[in-house]
């Protein structure tokens, strides 16, 4: 947690090469589907459903067995989030293990990793008035990135 909170950048291929690492010190080895989930989840330009995930593999070889374990490895070992979009379906995105919250464009899919949750730290402290402990939190943020408020300004 930092004081100010910041973003934090998650590059595709930083993260397939960490979650390679992360599967191999977990003693899984790197087999062709693997690879081909690990692979399709990076060039996903958006959030997802494990419903899309497995639909856009079956022609790889990839059995929704195999895909649906995979999506769990990897958000029990925080390497996806599942983050619920405006309408209320679960999607999941990138991320990096730890306690981060993700701010998604709700018209490309572009997802921010958001570190430090001082915006959380006034309702704990309001609540710890009132004398309710909090002990957990799930904040989601839905906008526009600044690539998509340009492209709807030039267009209007
Ligand atoms: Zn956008
Ligand atoms: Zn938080």
């Amino acid at each position: 947690m930092t004081a100010t909170g910041s973003l934090v950048e998650l590059d595709a291929s930083t993260w397939v090469i960490q979650v390679q690492a992360a599967l191999r010190a977990d003693g899984q080895r790197l087999t062709a589907p693997r690879l081909a989930i690990i692979g399709w989840i990076a060039d996903a330009a958006r959030p997802f459903s494990a419903e899309a995930l497995t639909a856009a593999l079956a022609s790889a070889g990839v059995g929704r067995a195999t895909a649906y374990r995979a999506v769990d490895w990897l958000r029990e070992r925080g390497w996806l989030a599942r983050v619920q979009t405006e309408r209320g379906d679960y999607t999941y995105t990138r991320t990096l293990p730890g306690h981060h919250h993700h701010a998604v464009c709700t018209r490309c899919g572009a997802t921010l990793l958001v570190e430090g949750c001082n915006a959380i730290d006034a309702l704990t402290a309001l609540l710890a008035r009132q004398g309710f402990r909090v002990h957990g939190h799930i904040l989601e943020l839905f906008g526009l990135c600044a690539r998509c408020q340009a492209a709807l300004g030039a267009s209007t």
